[in-house]
């Protein structure tokens, strides 16, 4: 079962970043070619058919090949170094990283993640990625792409994102006949996207210093499948609400502040994901409590400046948590209707 961790990061400084040359390829090379262009051939088409206000979608997804830069974090006071291919392919405002995935896979990331952020900024009004702190390669956000991983676990911290590769073993292992995999061109950029907002978080300000001032799970776990269109299950109904709840285990979702809170252990909090979706879906819709990506921003503003997560909420979102917890399901039956 999927499930997110928190770590902190240690970017790596920028003096000891540099551009080394090419390093040979690891990868299978040919039908990974072919497949992988096809994908981008697929992607770009849409990215490109797509609106994209005011930015050329072309200059996000040029990049290079660049090598001998650790991919470090920490956790508490530990530091983590993960080794990797070393061979690095740097787009805009990513590195993407990899134990074993080849280069059409990384490249095809790239293009995921560079699509996914401009996402995120325009839905969040952000005009520049200046605006994030991304100004140069030593801010830029690492992505770890572990094609050995054989789980959907992910980790995030303050700049980057370790998660399966879109060519991961996980899915080769469905069926080794089909190496190499279909790759997972439907599942992994909503994945993406829910691990790069807890990053845009971060680069919002937030949990830069430990996460007190971080939102409450539901609401940071929501806006996550929110913002990514869900990545497990999409409650459209009473019936998908009432069924949930049935579950012994399955308590008011509204009263998951800190990890803590969950009645469940940690391999199955992804059962709470489609709930937390539901209720910040509920917050952010003009058929329900009308609210909008701009009051959340407000939000992390208001936390930033060191509001509790009960005020900076009742501000920007008009109702109590405590409010929002006590009539959740009345809430949701009317918006549901
Ligand atoms: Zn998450």
């Amino acid at each position: 079962m999927f499930s997110d961790v928190r770590v902190r990061c240690e970017r790596p400084p920028a003096a000891d970043l540099g551009q080394k040359g090419f390093q040979a390829s690891n990868a299978s090379v040919t039908l990974w070619s072919l497949l992988c262009l096809l994908t981008i051939l697929v992607t770009t088409s849409i990215i490109l058919t797509g609106c994209s206000r005011g930015s050329n979608p072309i200059a996000l997804f040029e990049g290079q090949w660049i090598s001998d830069i650790p991919f470090t974090y920490s956790i508490g006071n530990s530091e983590y170094t993960i080794p990797h291919d070393n061979r690095i392919y740097e787009s805009a405002n990513f590195l993407i990283f990899s134990d074993a995935s080849g280069d059409g896979v990384k490249k095809t990331i790239a293009i995921i993640a560079e699509t996914k952020l401009q996402e995120l900024k325009q839905a969040f009004d952000i005009p520049s990625s200046e605006e994030l702190g991304i100004t140069g390669r030593s801010t830029k956000i690492m992505i770890y792409a572990n094609r050995n991983m054989l789980s959907r676990d992910t980790q995030y911290f303050p700049c980057g994102i370790i998660l399966y590769s879109l060519d991961s073993r996980y899915w080769v292992d469905v069926d080794p006949a089909t190496d190499p995999p279909i790759l997972d061109i439907e599942s992994f950029p909503r994945f993406f996207k829910h691990e790069l907002m807890h990053v845009f978080q971060h680069l919002l300000g937030l949990g830069l210093d430990g996460y007190d001032d971080w939102p409450e799970v539901w609401f940071s776990e929501g806006i996550a499948e929110y913002v990514s269109g869900g990545t497990f299950f999409y409650f459209a109904t009473m019936t998908d609400v009432n069924s949930w709840l049935a579950q012994a285990d399955h308590v008011n979702p509204i009263s998951i502040g800190s990890f803590q809170d969950y009645p469940v252990p940690l391999e199955r909090v992804g059962e709470y994901y489609p709930m937390f979706h539901l209720a910040v879906r509920y917050l952010l819709s003009e058929e329900g409590n009308g609210k909008n990506l701009n009051d959340a921003k407000k939000l992390y503003e208001a936390l930033r400046n060191g509001d509790t997560f009960a005020d900076a909420f009742e501000t920007n979102m008009g109702v109590s948590p405590d409010y929002f917890e006590e009539n959740f399901y009345d809430l949701l039956s009317q918006f549901l209707q």
